[in-house]
């Protein structure tokens, strides 16, 4: 049965949703990057990461290079 998907919160808007709706990252150092199975991890969800304003709070929270974490974020959503 694939209707037991895990939910997990989007650490943004803290909306729940299906795990394999998210997008999971995780921080390698300073530097947020695609979760690779090792550490810790986060979630957000989809709308988060197409929201300009959200995705500037992520910025500001986690301290990122603003350009580069925006481009993660977009080669996530085109391959989801
Ligand atoms: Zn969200």
């Amino acid at each position: 049965m694939k209707n037991s998907q895990p939910i997990r919160m989007c650490i943004s808007c803290r909306s729940r949703q299906p795990q394999n709706s998210l997008i999971r990252l995780k921080l390698s150092g300073e530097d947020v990057v695609v979760y690779n199975s090792l550490g810790r991890s986060f979630y957000l969800c989809k709308d988060c990461v197409k929201n300009e304003k959200k995705v500037k709070g992520l910025v500001k929270r986690f301290k990122q290079d603003e350009e580069r974490f925006i481009k993660l974020l977009k080669e996530l959503l085109n391959n989801g």
